[in-house]
């Protein structure tokens, strides 16, 4: 059988860092486990816009839809910023979601003990948490017609639509039940059926897919609004947390913030199954570029590292080998090692980007 494969685009800033310290586990798995990828490597944002006048060559997104998988690491930096807005270094990423049509996106929640202190909530609320959001991301109000600012009378409106069609709703519910069978086997969908008439049809589809096709996964329905009271009284009570576009983005910053650093936080993002049952993917951390600390060493390589833990696990169904790598960053954060960006007020020596990655390795 072919090696997994896999497309490692570092693109820009603390990208390149970051992904660094990937490599070392990548290395690692093959060394100590016999677990080895076809691993090619490429450009995006600014990097590729300095060597081919565009943050996304043709050929780059040809292997993008013929991999396994792509990891990313962050886009953009100021000295682009004056770029026209067709080649700015965020096309490119948002070629690769379009065309790729990515339409689920994975934000994990999960709480590291050794850093529970940093959460905005209590430690015990959030101490041991690991909880899913699965966002959609390709349509509802952000690109629902008709939109725009229209004259009607003597003054001006504003319009967007919330638009979901029955096949959108279904397959992103399909993603998150995929996903909590490999979880705690619970779904939690949200959305504002009592206000909405969007919600009252996601609402049905998700139960409908659900009956037909998941029987065996645990599902719950919630209004929106109440879905965010419980995520900050008692987050632990969730598993997979499906929901709408406009829905998913504050609902996924809000649980970012039950477990701190944005250093820490990966995501995925998930399209339509292959031929081999797996789903299209990109896999990244939360953060950009960060260019006030790229090239200091500073970065923190946690997301990426998470971030390539989840596509272990959703990409390849080596499941046990990203619960190994997750325990790795787990006893690492427990012994103390910190990058800058995990300093907390008590102070200390932090590590450097390398000497993070090679703790992780080694534990
Ligand atoms: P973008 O528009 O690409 O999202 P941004 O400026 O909004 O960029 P980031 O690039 O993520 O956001 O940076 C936000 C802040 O978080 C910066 O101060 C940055 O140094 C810090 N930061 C981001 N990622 C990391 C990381 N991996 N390790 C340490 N600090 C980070
Ligand atoms: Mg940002």
């Amino acid at each position: 059988m072919a090696n997994p494969s896999l497309l490692i685009l570092s693109g820009d800033g603390i990208g390149p860092e970051v992904m660094a310290e990937v490599k070392k586990v990548i290395a690692w798995l093959d060394a100590k486990r016999g677990i080895t990828f076809d691993v090619s490597e490429d450009l995006v944002g600014g990097c590729a816009y300095d060597r081919h006048g565009t943050p996304l060559h043709d050929d780059t997104m040809a292997k993008a839809q013929a991999v396994d998988a792509v990891l990313l690491g962050a886009v953009g930096g100021p000295k682009y910023d004056s770029l026209d807005f067709s080649v700015k270094p965020e096309r490119g990423l948002l070629r690769l979601r379009k065309e790729m049509d990515l339409y689920a996106n994975l934000r994990p929640a999960q709480c590291f003990d050794a850093l529970a202190d940093f959460s905005s909530l209590k430690k015990e609320v959030v101490a041991g948490l690991d909880i899913m959001i699965v966002r959609e991301l390709t349509s509802g109000v952000y690109f629902g017609e008709p939109r725009g600012i229209f004259t009607e009378g003597n003054e001006r409106v504003g319009i967007n639509t919330q638009r979901y069609t029955e096949s959108e709703i279904a397959r992103v519910a399909r993603s998150a039940f995929e996903l909590a069978r490999r979880r705690g086997n619970k779904v939690c969908s949200m959305e504002k059926a009592n206000v909405m008439e969007s919600g009252i049809l996601w609402r049905q589809v998700v139960q409908e897919v659900h009956d037909k096709e998941y029987p065996d996964v645990q599902l719950s329905h919630m209004y929106a609004d109440a879905g965010a009271m419980q995520l900050t009284r008692n987050p632990k009570q969730f598993d997979v947390i499906v929901t709408d576009n406009l829905f998913g983005d504050l609902l996924s910053d809000l649980a970012a913030m039950l477990t701190g650093s944005l250093g820490m936080l990966p995501s995925a993002s998930l399209g339509a199954p292959m031929e081999n049952g797996r789903p299209k993917a990109l896999y990244e951390p939360v953060h950009g570029s960060a260019p006030d600390i790229a090239g200091q060493g500073k970065a923190n390589p946690i997301a990426c590292i998470l971030s390539f833990a989840m596509a272990l696990r959703y990409s390849f169904d080596l499941g046990d080998e990203a619960t190994r790598l997750e325990k790795a960053v787990e006893k690492v954060l427990a012994d103390g090692v910190r990058t800058p960006d995990l300093m907390g007020p008590a102070g200390g020596t932090p590590v450097n980007t390398a000497q993070m990655g090679d703790a992780i390795v080694a534990a």
